[in-house]
This record gives structure tokens, sequence and C-alpha cells, in this order.
């Protein structure tokens, strides 16, 4: 029924792809195309005899506009997953624009070079205007409105699990359980255990980045920035027990934040081990996780690109990792005069999904959602002229999607809160 081009070939792609062979009946042509080849090659090789979805495989630079645009026009297929890195976001979604083609990722833009000063600019103006200073915002697509709008096309952002299921969990309290939503705690669990004295579960320049950053939350409309891990608290998940969490600056609260102001506070949590943070503090207090490249012996490197090199790779962490995770959120309100409280989530099990697809949770809960993104989209389910994230569609269809295709989901009432 559809083609869909799949740009990149990581942990994550790896599993978008690996869902799109079980689901020929609605794909059933993809084509992979990344900066290296052979990972693609390698991906056919391992699913055609498994599948009735032919595979296709090309090499793309997704930062050479051009090129891209020329591929998509070549290949016509009817959307483009972006599952390579979030600095391809704008240069993807142009070349969407100009071959006429619905584009969806998971992550939205950030700047691979945070010191080019054109960027700069537009990124220090806007942390003393919004009072947030992630590097990852979505001004940047949300200004592709109008474009996607006048071309027909459908651009659908964040469609992984946070952000992605996230605020489709949010959508669907607001549809079935809620008048009123008065508070949005998002819970993001990894119980899981690799045996690494330390290593990121996706790509480590991308995850370290996230995680160093200081914190912040969304009250009355206004952002709450704090100090990088500063406010901690423990929660019992089911599933995988008692664990500390750190309150983190995560994209969903600013488009939920936006589509859902009458929300009074909005919040993200993660769990984090002691070892990963003694880890992690050391590394930044030695510039490691800098973005800033340095002259060593005659050759320019970037400290957090070279130690991405030292760093197991996430897509080779599947066959070791044991454990849990447990991804929701925790909203109370107002359903018939009443107050209310639910806790909507989803327990993942690592070695399941290794048995699967070949791969961990953390790749696992981001790239089925992905196929359901591209699912919604080329099935016309979800399709819309503009520029869109999940919670700005009807939740029923993908939250049905999500218990078929191997992300099952449950609603708790009354739950323990946070606070
Ligand atoms: P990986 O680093 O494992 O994979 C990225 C892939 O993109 C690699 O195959 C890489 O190619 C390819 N790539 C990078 N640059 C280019 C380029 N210029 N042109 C073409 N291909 C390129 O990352 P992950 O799979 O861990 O993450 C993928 C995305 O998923 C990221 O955007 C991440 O932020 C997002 N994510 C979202 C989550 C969510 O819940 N919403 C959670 C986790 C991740 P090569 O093989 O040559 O390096």
């Amino acid at each position: 029924m559809a083609r869909l081009l799949i740009i990149g070939c990581g942990g994550v792609a790896q599993v978008a792809i690996s869902k799109c062979c079980q689901n020929s009946d609605v794909f059933e042509e993809i084509m992979i195309a990344s900066r290296t080849v052979s990972k693609c090659e390698a991906m056919k090789e391992k699913l055609q005899d498994k599948t009735k979805t032919v595979i296709k495989t090309a090499q793309i630079d997704a930062d050479d506009v051009e090129a891209l645009t020329k591929l998509i026009k070549d290949y016509a297929p009817d959307a483009v997953l972006n599952v390579a890195l979030p600095y391809q976001d704008l240069t993807i979604m142009d070349a969407c624009l100009a071959a006429g083609v619905d584009y969806i990722d998971t992550a939205n833009y950030e700047p691979e070079d945070t010191d080019d000063p054109e960027w700069r600019a537009i990124y220090e103006k806007r942390c003393k205007e919004l009072g947030f200073s992630a590097y990852f915002d979505y001004s940047w697509q949300w200004a592709y409105e109008d474009k996607f709008k006048n071309a027909g096309l459908t651009a659908l952002l964040g469609t992984g699990f946070d952000p992605g299921v996230t605020s489709v969990f949010a959508a669907y309290a607001k549809k079935h359980y809620f008048d009123e939503i008065h508070t949005i705690d998002i819970l993001d669990c990894n119980g899981g255990d690799h045996g690494y004295p330390f290593a990121t579960n996706f790509n480590p320049e991308i995850n370290l980045r996230e995680v160093s950053a200081p914190g912040s939350y969304m009250e009355n409309g206004k952002w709450i920035e704090i100090p990088a891990m500063s406010i901690k608290r423990e929660y019992d998940f089911d599933g995988v027990g008692m664990k500390d969490m750190y309150l983190l600056h995560h994209e969903e609260i600013e488009a939920l934040g936006r589509n859902m102001p009458e929300v009074k506070r909005i919040r993200f949590f993660m769990t984090f081990g002691q070892s990963y943070l003694t880890h992690m503090n050391c590394l930044e207090n030695v510039g490691m996780l800098s973005t800033t490249p340095i002259n060593f012996n005659g050759q320019e490197i970037v400290p957090i690109q070279f130690l991405k090199a030292l760093l197991p790779d996430p897509a080779s962490l599947g066959p070791r990792t044991v454990g849990k995770t447990n991804i929701g959120c925790i909203f109370t309100g107002i359903k018939d005069g009443k107050e209310r409280s639910i806790y909507i989530y989803n327990v993942c099990d690592h070695q399941e999904c290794y048995k699967e697809v070949g791969s961990q949770a953390i790749s696992y809960t981001t790239g089925v959602p992905a196929m359901i993104g591209a699912m919604m989209v080329v099935t016309g389910q979800w399709k819309n002229p503009g520029v869109f994230t999940t919670d700005e569609f009807d939740p029923d269809p993908y939250m049905e999607a999500l218990n078929k295709w191997g992300l099952p989901w449950q609603v708790v009432e009354n739950p323990v809160l946070v606070d």
C-alpha cells in the first residue's frame, strides 16, 4: 500500500525498519538510506527473506538537500521517516518540501555546531525570552508551518516514546478521562543493566547533551529553569521497583505547554543510577562533553565526538541488557466536577525486545512509535497540511497500534503521585 523512505540506520532506525517489515500490509516497500550504506545493506540482508516488504538501500548524506531531494524524487515515497540525528531535521524537511512528500521524525532540531554565531544569536534571544536554555526547541521546525500547509504536506514531529507516545497519552487522557487536566508528570524509567561501567542507551552525543543541561519545567505557562539534576525524587515503578529520578528539560513540555495551555504544571523526570551520574559529572568536569573543537597533535577533534567513539555503540547493547523500562505520564485534574488522577504507562522488557528485533528496549520503545507515526501518516489517519506534534491528532488509532505492535499500555486510577 505505501512506500517509505527511512533515513538513518542506527539503533532506533533498525527497530523502525524491522517493525515496517512486520507490517508489510502497510509498508509494501521501504528504502533504507543512510550515511554508511553498509549498515543499510546489512539490515536488508537480515530481513529480506523474512518479510513481504520490498527493501531497497541507498547511500545519502542528509545534510545535502540537493542530493536528498533527488533521492526522494527518484524513489517517490509516500513519506520520509527521519531517524538520523536531530541535526538533519531541517535539511530533510527542506528536501521533503522540494520533493512534495510528507515528513516524520522522532526528535526536534538542534544544531551540530552550537558555536555557530548565526544560530547562537537566535538561541540566546530565545533563552532570554522563553527562559529555558536547552539547545533544542521546536521554534525551528514550527517555523515551517506555512510552508507545509501551503504545499498540502504533513510534518509529524517527535513520534518516538518521549516525545511521542507520552504526548499521545496526554491527548488520550484529555479525550477520555478529564474535563480539565491540571498537572502532567512524565516519568521515564530505565531499569535496564548492560553490565558496562558507563554507556548511553541512544546516541551518546545527543543523550549526554540532554542530561547534562539545566533542568526546566512549565508552571502557569512559564518556564522555570533549575541547575542540572537539582530536583530529585524517588518513585516505585511497576515492573522495575524503587528508583531515583531527576527533573530534566524535555521537548514534549514545550509542545504540550503550547497545545494544552490549560495545564498548570508540566514536568519530566528520568531515572539515573549514582554510577551514571558520577561518570557523567567527571566527563563534564574534564571537558569531554564539550562540542567545541580542540586542536590535538595537529588534528581538530570535538571532545564529545571523540567520547562517542570510545563508548559502546548503543546498537550493540541489546544482547547484554537485562531488566525493564517503564515510561508513562501521571495526570491530575477534574472529571464531572470531581478530582481525578490517572497514570498511563508502558513496561517494556529489554531481553524480549532483543529476542524480537535484536535491539534493547530504548531503541525499541522509540523505533516502534516511529513506525506507528509513519503508518498514521501514510494511511491518512493522521494527515493534515502543516507541522504537528503527536498530541494534535486523534490518539485512539495510535493507542490501538501501540497495543498491536509491541508497546501495550495500561491505565491506573489514583496512582501514587510524585510529590
Ligand atoms: P544513532 O547514532 O544510533 O543513529 C543515527 C543514524 O543516522 C546513523 O545510522 C547515522 O549514520 C545516520 N546519520 C547521521 N548523520 C547522517 C547524515 N548526515 N546523513 C545520513 N545519515 C546520517 O542514533 P539513534 O538511533 O540512537 O537515534 C536516532 C534518532 O532518534 C535521534 O534523532 C535521537 O534523538 C532520536 N531518539 C528519540 C527518542 C524518543 O523517544 N523520541 C529516544 C531516543 C532517540 P552512520 O551509521 O554513518 O553513523
